[in-house]
């Protein structure tokens, strides 16, 4: 066992302004001495995306908290800069963290429409290298496709299916997941290989979508299929309730 060091980072003895166990107040926080800045990062909460990183200083953190509106500190106009105050998109805080050594700041927010100014999804839009081929399995692949599903709600560009999904109505998917799900069925029925993966994956691709209209993310579905994992007899939604 290690000895505990005492340093800055340590959880701060609780106080009536500490949010709870583990937390830090505003005094733990290591802005740059010179600016007074600390950098901000900035993620979508639905789709865990990553659009955008700023800067705040002591008091556009201190009204992010108070307000649940992302503020951050603009070091070219030298002000305080409300995101979405003038362009209407704007991001609803769902929580604030401080990385390990307190000196850099994750706002995890609810976006709406992009974040960029550009228009586009997210600032991190211009790749330097080629993405890597997707992994084998479906690792990583519902979440990317979630990801896109986000994007496009947010933006709903011209000519996007997700737009179109969107247009028509969630009751229009729903029934369209009913429609997949036969077909899923009549597939495996058949021992279609090639047709069960189609349709396993439109099932999934509509599935994602009623999630994202509705504000569940791919983590709040492992969630729960962690939380079975390794109970005996792993139970299926029918005998759970
Ligand atoms: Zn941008």
């Amino acid at each position: 066992m290690t000895t505990r060091t005492s340093d800055t980072l340590s959880p701060n003895t609780p106080s009536p302004n500490t949010p709870g166990p583990g937390a830090l107040n505003l005094d733990a926080l290591n802005f740059d001495p010179q600016t007074g800045l600390i950098p901000v990062v900035t993620q979508d909460a639905r789709s865990g995306a990553v659009l955008m990183q700023a800067y705040a200083d002591r008091a556009a953190v201190e009204r992010t908290l108070d307000t649940r509106e992302a503020t951050y500190y603009s070091r070219s106009r030298r002000e305080q800069w409300v995101k979405g105050a003038t362009s209407g998109h704007t991001q609803q805080v769902v929580d604030v963290q401080a990385d390990c050594d307190a000196d850099s700041l994750l706002y995890r927010v609810v976006q709406t429409g992009p974040a960029c100014h550009t228009g586009a999804y997210s600032c991190y839009h211009q790749p330097l290298m080629p993405a890597q081929a997707p992994q084998a399995g479906l690792d990583g692949t519902l979440e990317r496709v979630f990801a896109t599903i986000t994007e496009r709600l947010a933006t709903l560009p011209e000519n996007s299916y997700v737009a179109r999904l969107h247009a028509g109505g969630l009751d229009r998917v729903l029934k369209k997941i009913s429609e997949e799900s036969g077909e899923v069925l009549l597939a495996a029925k058949n021992h279609d290989r090639a047709e069960l993966a189609t349709e396993v994956a439109d099932l999934l691709f509509h599935t994602l979508f009623a999630m994202a209209e509705v504000g569940v993310s791919p983590a709040d579905v492992a969630a729960v299929l962690h939380e079975r994992e390794g109970k005996t007899g792993l139970k299926g939604p029918k005998e759970a309730g």
